[in-house]
């Protein structure tokens, strides 16, 4: 089993942030009357980066729990996504490749899944300083539900991010600044190892 670097203290802070960004989603999704439940695709082979050292070590949390076996898998399963989504880039197109924590429909490390896999599904916005929004028209399904509703319900992402981005300077204190720019797959995650902070 490999040494988390994160103090169990710090991984709860992110344990609870994630429940809230849950409980957030589930609320939007209940007031749409929306579930995943009987949903034809699986939205877990859509191509996202990751940008943080936090959500990169708590994920670590989770695959550090693995055993032996079941990580080997999940590093052989990273290494076919890695080439796939590399083959794809080389054609100049989008990857469209089933995430490697991805087992049989469902996510092996689900209490563990980054952010955007919490926030994918239903309508979001990011709302910026200045007050202009990003909005995120949630999954296709989703869509579908919302129709040409004018006033939907959407999960506002930035008081979530802020704290995020929170826990990240925390994580880095000094070395913020200092450290390589995190822009990886989950796959890149698996096969570099947890981060060395
Ligand atoms: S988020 Fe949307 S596309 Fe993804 S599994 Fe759920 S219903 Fe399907
Ligand atoms: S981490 Fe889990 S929820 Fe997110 S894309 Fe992968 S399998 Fe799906």
């Amino acid at each position: 089993m490999e040494a988390s670097i994160l103090q169990p203290q710090f991984a709860a802070k992110i344990a609870d942030l994630y429940n809230r960004m849950e409980k957030a989603y589930d609320i939007v999704a209940r007031q749409l009357d929306f579930t995943c439940q009987g949903c034809p695709d699986n939205c877990c082979d859509s191509y996202f980066l990751h940008h943080t050292y936090v959500e990169w070590a708590y994920l670590w949390v989770g695959i550090g729990a693995l055993s032996a076996e079941r990580r080997k898998a999940l590093e052989n399963r990273a290494a076919d996504y890695a080439a796939a989504c590399e083959a794809a880039l080389a054609r100049d197109e989008r990857p469209q490749v089933m995430c490697p924590l991805n087992e049989e429909g469902r996510c092996c490390l689900y209490e563990h899944r980054l952010m955007i896999c919490r926030m994918h599904g239903v309508p979001s916005s990011l709302t910026f300083p200045n007050g202009q929004a990003k909005k995120f028209p949630g999954c296709f399904r989703c869509q579908e539900i919302v129709g040409s509703r004018q006033a939907t319900p959407a999960v506002e992402r930035a008081p979530l991010f802020r704290e995020l981005v929170a826990l990240e300077q925390e994580l880095l204190g000094e070395q913020q600044g200092h450290m390589p720019k995190v822009k990886k797959t989950i796959a890149d995650m698996i096969l570099m190892g947890a981060p060395r902070l």
